[in-house]
């Protein structure tokens, strides 16, 4: 017998019908369940650019769920509101009895659940708030050190995460045994374009790109296949080795459960070290969400209090000249010019145009954070807090600040031929494997041969690698010494 009679099932960073713990939770426990999507007005107007290609990936994925829940005789209510006022609006209006959803863990998605429960719950038929863990395998204090206090270190955390990980915690919620308690509210609920939502279409489908889980399903059969060389693969931007996963997880249109319980099972048949590595970087996910759950001071602080007091130059013409992938240092501007025409960047990438803006250019890492941040598809708060951090040297990292990425030797390393530059820097498609990772270095009767002038077709570099490093060590050893 069912608990409640009517509940609603509040999607946001699930959005697909399989596999979904709060969905399972609801369809158990209510005999009619009423699926809702909030475009979240509070999110959507501080958003900057009216073309967004992860409100389109956003508005594509509730489409394709609408249709999976339509398929299933349910339907998708999808608002246009302030998600706060919009859930105990719509359980008063349909006189549920319980609202299930999925745990959140930013700060402003916890403030924003906070200020719901509190409204359902002085509701004048007060309403349950029911969530569930569905974005990690383990959240919070699930994986903790032996002495009970939360790991600031990856290894230690990824051996005690491994070591815990039973075949409960991977197994599938069978959603679609259930299936048939979706129904259908009350009332006329039309469907919303992305233009009622004031964004216009970014053509993400030419850049390969399209939402919803069939999609997802479809990448990952793809990376299945290539999984096996996940760990030789995944460092070189110019050769298909990452799964490409990351906007579907960031929008739960794939099951993080499923990845892992595949990742799990090509390990455990043979000796794998693709999958073993690839199952470490979803790791690394589960890792960043805990940092951010035990020290949510992060955003917009240093992990490592001691970098806190570092001076940042922050000139603002080579911010400009790196958001704009122009700062001379090719294998840096390929990348910036990756994410700004497509919202991806490959991982690798990541690392080396962070280390570049902070090491480099002596700009504050929140910079960086905020830029990635306005431009990645797969924005994720924990993961690029994380990754700014590690880059930055300021965050959970065991090497000491010391580590600076050459820019060269990193270009001349993992994208050897060049052949990831020439995509995205044309201006040096003429350059051979040689030059291309430092142009300036080609004599003017070198440049001539290749019709290329530094300076003028494509910039001479912003900055000096060498001086640059010395004088982003003597920042770092300042602050230590004055923490001391
Ligand atoms: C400066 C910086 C910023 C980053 N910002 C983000 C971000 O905003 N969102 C984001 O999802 N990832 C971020 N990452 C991590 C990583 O670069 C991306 O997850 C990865 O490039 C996505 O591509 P993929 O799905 O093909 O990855 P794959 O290599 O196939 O990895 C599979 C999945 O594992 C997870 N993952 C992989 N590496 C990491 C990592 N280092 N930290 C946390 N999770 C990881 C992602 O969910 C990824 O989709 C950042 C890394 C750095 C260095």
């Amino acid at each position: 017998m069912s608990r409640y009679d009517a509940a609603i099932m509040w999607f946001r960073r699930d959005l697909r019908i399989y596999d979904n713990a709060a969905l399972y939770a609801a369809l158990k426990s209510a005999r009619r369940v009423y699926c809702v999507f909030v475009y979240d007005t509070q999110i959507l107007s501080a958003l900057e650019r009216k073309a967004d290609r992860r409100v389109e990936f956003i508005w594509q994925s509730v489409q394709a769920l609408a249709q999976e829940l339509a398929a299933h005789g349910g339907q998708l209510v999808a608002v246009h509101e302030d998600a706060r006022f919009a859930i105990p609006r719509l359980a008063a209006l349909w006189g549920v009895d319980a609202v299930f959803a999925n745990h959140d863990y930013e700060p402003a998605a916890l403030d924003r659940d906070s200020v719901v429960a509190d409204a359902l719950q002085r509701a004048v038929q007060p309403v349950a708030f029911l969530t569930r863990k569905d974005q990690v395998i383990f959240e919070k204090d699930e994986v903790m050190t032996l002495s009970g206090t939360p790991f600031s270190v990856f290894t230690p955390y990824k051996n005690a995460w491994l070591k815990k990980l039973t075949a409960y915690d991977i197994k599938a919620y069978p959603v679609e045994r259930y299936l048939q308690q979706c129904a259908k509210p009350p009332g006329r609920w039309p469907t919303l374009a992305l233009s009622d939502l004031g964004f216009e279409a970014t053509g993400i489908q030419t850049l390969g790109i399209a939402g919803g889980m069939q999609e997802a399903q479809r990448l990952f059969t793809d990376f299945e296949q290539r999984m096996v060389h996940y760990q030789e693969r995944r460092d070189y931007p110019a050769v298909k080795g990452p799964s490409y996963l990351s906007v579907h997880l960031r929008f739960g249109t794939v099951s993080i459960r499923q990845l892992v319980a595949s990742a799990q099972r090509a390990c455990q048949k043979k000796a794998n070290i693709g999958a073993a590595t690839w199952l470490s970087e979803l790791i690394w996910r589960d890792f960043y969400f805990m940092i951010l759950h035990h020290h949510p001071r992060v955003v917009g602080q240093s992990f490592k209090v001691d970098y806190e007091s570092i001076q940042w130059p922050n000139e603002q013409k080579l911010f400009k000249a790196w958001c704009e992938g122009r700062t001379g240092y090719p294998i840096v501007d390929a990348a910036m010019r990756q994410l700004n025409q497509t919202g991806y960047m490959h991982n690798r990438l990541r690392m080396i145009a962070a280390s570049f803006l902070v090491k480099d250019l002596l700009v504050d890492w929140r910079w960086g954070e905020r830029y990635f941040a306005t431009h990645l598809n797969d924005f994720d708060l924990a993961a690029n807090n994380g990754g700014w951090q590690w880059a930055a040297s300021t965050g959970c990292d065991a090497q000491p600040y010391f580590r600076i990425f050459n820019p060269i030797t990193q270009s001349q390393k993992f994208d050897a031929e060049g052949i990831f530059i020439r995509k995205y820097v044309p201006e040096l498609a003429a350059c051979d494997r040689k030059t291309i990772h430092a142009p300036w270095l080609m004599s003017s009767i070198e440049q001539a041969a290749s019709g290329l002038v530094i300076g003028r077709d494509y910039p001479a570099p912003v900055v000096d690698h060498a001086r640059a490093r010395l004088q982003a060590l003597a920042l770092f050893k300042a602050a230590r010494a004055a923490s001391d």
